[in-house]
């Protein structure tokens, strides 16, 4: 690992005047970048460490709307009353994210801003139809995500919280890395005043909507909806943990089971 300058604003503003800095990364939980950093994929000048922004954490529930601190941890999350009570799936989710380890270092801001394909949280985002807040915008789930690794932050945009509509129902379900516990693929459904929304994340290049699944869930939401939904394989990932076409097929699949978990 290569030298870095490491520093730990007080504030918002001084944060973001620091992530400004030339080659500059912000750290939150640290559990992606500092495992880049180790492996020499990632080797910034300065690591800003985001830590001490206490308006960075916390969970609120209001007007229909669960909105979580970027600095809050999957542990802190899967452990919240207020969002097991209003989006029960959301919970779920944080709680299966890595191991017990991961889950207390890591932060739902430090997920999103790096949008691995096999993110958990990128299909709960995306399946609701959040809102991510930063220090100088609001982004819709919609234009958040730009694929492998990308996503429509600029250089130095600080991600501040995520607020996502309570639906009527919804359902989240991972068929997981053994290892890592990463989505090989999770399938993340739900149904509320966005409409119905389906979001796949593991099974190709970035989390993505699954529109036929939501087409036949709007005139049906059941499993039995799904019975002989296909979905292309082309685009899709294969690797070690399994093809493009055994990810094809197990996304109506988990679609299935999670609106039978909704
Ligand atoms: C063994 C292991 C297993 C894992 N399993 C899973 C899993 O099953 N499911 C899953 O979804 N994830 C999994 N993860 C990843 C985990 O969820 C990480 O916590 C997450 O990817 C990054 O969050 P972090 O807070 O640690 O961010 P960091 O590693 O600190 O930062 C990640 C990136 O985001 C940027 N960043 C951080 N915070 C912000 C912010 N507020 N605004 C803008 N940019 C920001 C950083 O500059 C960096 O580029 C696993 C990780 C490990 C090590």
């Amino acid at each position: 690992m290569q030298a870095f300058a490491y520093s730990k604003p007080a504030s918002l503003a001084d944060a973001a005047y620091a992530a400004k800095g030339a080659n500059a990364k912000l750290v939150a939980g640290g559990q992606s970048l500092l495992g880049a950093m180790k492996l020499g994929l990632a080797a910034p000048e300065a690591l800003i460490d985001l830590a001490d922004l206490a308006d960075l954490k916390g969970i609120t529930v209001s007007g229909g709307f669960v909105k979580i601190g970027a600095m809050t941890t999957h542990a802190e999350v899967a452990a919240s009353a207020e969002v097991a009570k209003a989006i029960p799936a959301l919970a779920d989710l944080a709680g299966n994210i890595g191991d017990r380890q991961v889950r207390n270092r890591g932060t739902i801001g430090g997920s999103l801003a790096n949008n691995d394909p096999a993110a958990c949280y990128p299909a709960a985002v995306l399946g609701l139809g959040a809102t991510v807040h930063t220090n100088t915008r609001s982004i819709a789930a919609d234009d958040f995500f730009k694929g492998l690794y990308e996503t429509a932050l600029a250089e130095g945009e600080i991600i501040t919280a995520v607020s996502f509509p309570v639906p009527d129902k919804a359902g989240w379900q991972k068929f997981k890395q053994p290892a890592s516990r990463f989505s090989i693929v999770g399938v993340f459904v739900s149904k509320g005043a966005q409409g119905v929304r389906v979001a796949v994340t593991g099974a190709g290049a970035g989390v993505f909507r699954a529109k036929d699944l939501e087409s036949r869930l709007a005139g049906n939401w059941a499993a039995a909806a799904l019975a002989g939904a296909t979905v292309s394989a082309d685009g899709l990932n294969s690797d070690l943990h399994g093809s493009a076409e055994y990810r094809a097929a197990l996304i109506p699949v988990l679609a299935g089971r999670a609106v039978s978990a909704s």
